[in-house]
Order: C-alpha cells, then sequence, then structure tokens
C-alpha cells in the first residue's frame, strides 16, 4: 500500500512525513526507503500482533507498513512544468491514495504562497493542477487510441470509450475520483495512473489550540470532504514531530497532556485502510510474526502474493486459523487437535485477522 502526500508549500507535508517516517522501521525489511530520501514507511499500529505474540514465540514482529511518499512542489502551474512539477507528478501515478494535506493553522511567522489561509482555496489549486495533469495524459491516451480503432479490437473501442468519458467530466473541471465507472472501465483506465481517479484523505494541519476542538478552517475541510463523499484526519504536524522524538513514556505524557489518546499516525493509518478497502492478515511462527496487507475479498492465493509473487503461483492451500482460537486453545498444536486448523483451496476469501500457513509449489 502506498499513499502520496500532496499539498501546496508551507502547509507542513514534510514535517508530517518526517515525524511519521521517524518512527523507525528498521529499513533492511524494506528496502524502497534507503533508495529515495522522500519515500518512506510507516508502521501500522495493530494491536493483534502483541496477543498473537503471547501465545506463539518468535524473534521479531513486524506490522504492515504503509509507504509513503513526501510529493514536493505541486504550485499553480505545476501541470505545465513550473517549479519542476511534472516530474513531481510522475511520482504519484503509482500511489493507490492520495493524502491531501491543508494548512488549517494560522501562523505569521511561516508565510503562505497564497498570501492568506484559505483551505478550500487551496485544495482547489491542487485539484486543478492534477486535473490538468489528466486532461494532458488523457488527451494524448484519446489520440492514440483514435488512431488505433480504425484497425483495432474491441478493447481499444472500449478504452476509446472510457478515455471520452473521462475527458467529458474533467471538461466541466472535475476530479474523476466523482466520475462512477464500473470495473471494466477501471481496469482499461489502470495504466494511465490518472491522478484525480484517486482516493483522497484529507489531511488537516492545525496548530495545538485546534486539536480537540475544530476550528473554521477544519470545519470548512470537513464540509467540503463530506460533499465528496470523503474523509478527513485531523493532526497537528508540529506536535507529531515533538512526539516521534519521544520514547514510549514521554510520548504518553504529552500525549494525555494535550488531551489525545494515540498519535495521528494511529488515526491516518486506519483512515487510509479504510478508504482503500483494505485489512491484514497473519503469518506467524518462530522466525517472525507478521501482518500483511491485502484488500477485502482477496483469495487465499491472491494474499499469498502479496507475501512473494511465487507463492501466488504455486498455491496448493491454506492452513488458517483465528485469533480467538489461538487465545482459546494456546498453540497451535492444540488448535489443530481441537479441529479448529481449517484446510482451505483456492477459491476461500481470506478474512481479516486471519492467521496462515501457505502451502506451495515452487
Ligand atoms: P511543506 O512545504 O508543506 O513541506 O511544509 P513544511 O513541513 O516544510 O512546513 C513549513 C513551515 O510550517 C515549517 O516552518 C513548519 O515548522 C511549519 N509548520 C508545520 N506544521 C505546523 C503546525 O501545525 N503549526 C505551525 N504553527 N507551524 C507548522
Amino acid at each position: 500500500m502506498e499513499a502520496g502526500i500532496v499539498g501546496l508549500p508551507n502547509v507542513g507535508k514534510s514535517t508530517l512525513f518526517n515525524a511519521l517516517t521517524a518512527a523507525g522501521i528498521p529499513s533492511e525489511n524494506y528496502p524502497f526507503c534507503t533508495i529515495e530520501p522522500n519515500v518512506g514507511a510507516v508502521s501500522v499500529p495493530d494491536p493483534r500482533l502483541a496477543r498473537i505474540h503471547k501465545h506463539i514465540e518468535t524473534d521479531r514482529i513486524l506490522p504492515a507498513v504503509l509507504k509513503l511518499v513526501d510529493i514536493a512542489g505541486i504550485v499553480k502551474g505545476a501541470s505545465e512544468g513550473e517549479g519542476l512539477g511534472n516530474k513531481f507528478l510522475s511520482h504519484i501515478r503509482d500511489v493507490d491514495a492520495i493524502l491531501h494535506t491543508v494548512r488549517c493553522f494560522e501562523d505569521e511567522d511561516v508565510t503562505h504562497v497564497d498570501g492568506s489561509i484559505d483551505p478550500i482555496r487551496d485544495i482547489e489549486i491542487i485539484d486543478m493542477e492534477l486535473m490538468l495533469a489528466d486532461m494532458a495524459t488523457v488527451d494524448t491516451a484519446i489520440s492514440k487510441a483514435q488512431r488505433l480503432v480504425k484497425s483495432g479490437d474491441k478493447e481499444t473501442k472500449a478504452r476509446l470509450a472510457s478515455l471520452e468519458k473521462c475527458k467529458a467530466h474533467l471538461d466541466q473541471e472535475k476530479p474523476l475520483r466523482g466520475l462512477d465507472l464500473d470495473e471494466e472501465e477501471q481496469r482499461l483506465l489502470k495504466s494511465y495512473g490518472l491522478l484525480t481517479a484517486k482516493p483522497v484523505l484529507y489531511i488537516a494541519n492545525v496548530d495545538e489550540d485546534a486539536i480537540l476542538e475544530d476550528n473554521d478552517h477544519v470545519q470548512v475541510v470537513k464540509a467540503r470532504a463530506k460533499d465528496e463523499g470523503g474523509e478527513v484526519v485531523k493532526v497537528c504536524a508540529k506536535l507529531e514531530s515533538e512526539l516521534a522524538e519521544l520514547d514510549a513514556e514521554d510520548r504518553n505524557e504529552l500525549l494525555e497532556s494535550v488531551g489525545l489518546d494515540e498519535p495521528a499516525l494511529d488515526l491516518l493509518a486506519r483512515a487510509a485502510y479504510e478508504l482503500l478497502g483494505l485489512q491484514s492478515y497473519f503469518t506467524a511462527g518462530e522466525i517472525e510474526i507478521r501482518a500483511w496487507t491485502i484488500p477485502v475479498g482477496a483469495t487465499g492465493p491472491q494474499a499469498a502474493g502479496v507475501i512473494h509473487s511465487d507463492f501466488e503461483r504455486g498455491f496448493i492451500r491454506v492452513e488458517v486459523f483465528s485469533l480467538e482460537d489461538l487465545e482459546a486453545h494456546k498453540t497451535e498444536k492444540a488448535i489443530r487437535e481441537a479441529g479448529k486448523l481449517r484446510v482451505e483451496g483456492k477459491n476461500y476469501i481470506v478474512q481479516d485477522g486471519d492467521i496462515c500457513h501457505f502451502l506451495f509449489n515452487v
């Protein structure tokens, strides 16, 4: 799962990105972190990992990760190449979701590129740049499909029709996430990585004084998201960056002092999961207890494929038990003896929280 952080300059993207990724994930497990400075991983907090560990000894515990890409440089004119925008836009083509960070804090020491704090205007500037980038992509793709369609097959025709549907929507200055596309249309359009078709989670960045009670800026962002059927997570990036520097005890103390139960990361991770229709299953053994992210509805082989593509191809069957079974029977052996270890085949729909052991051919 990969999310791109976008937003105008000086809204707090880097502060948030650094705070979230400072949590310290052992990078040897996530090689992409060490390659690019604007790419980081945050672990998705999941209390079920500790519950599994109570019964299964292991060398290490690895939570699921959300890969974050900090996409700086989107300003008015970005889609035309201003401020290296185009290069940055290309970084978001591959992400699954967009975290649109919006400045909802007042601070005279931090200049706003457009001179005042106005979250709706800011959202619209970014949306417009993303729409312009999509228009350019769609126009190029339509020209190409028109050339091919004469000699082309049914698929080319269907692709052209889907692209034209997108163009008509974009021409009305509406982001594609509001356009109804069926599964087939989505499949035909997937490779274009259309930016405004991606689900958006708004992040309202506030000062400490608005952590508990929403200020006016947060309220307008929430109203906007509601209109779009979207979600907002409120964070104080500045506080998150302070929290990231502390050990667990001091962190809890600081959280408590501002009236929060958990860092924004936990909220954010949950909201991103929900937005994307994701869930976790676990593998548990002596070497590691690990959470893996899958879409709701994934089959046994698809779930295995998240670990390694060979596992998907060579999938034979999966042995499954639940956390409740583990807590009731204490050991895998006892679960097996109680007849609670299920053996499932290729069509099994993996459930949230399943503890899985895959059997496969290589
Ligand atoms: P970016 O350009 O969107 O990546 O913004 P930065 O993360 O670099 O933040 C720009 C400035 O705003 C920095 O000086 C931050 O310290 C400050 N800043 C970020 N978040 C907050 C916040 O919640 N409150 C206040 N007062 N300042 C913030």
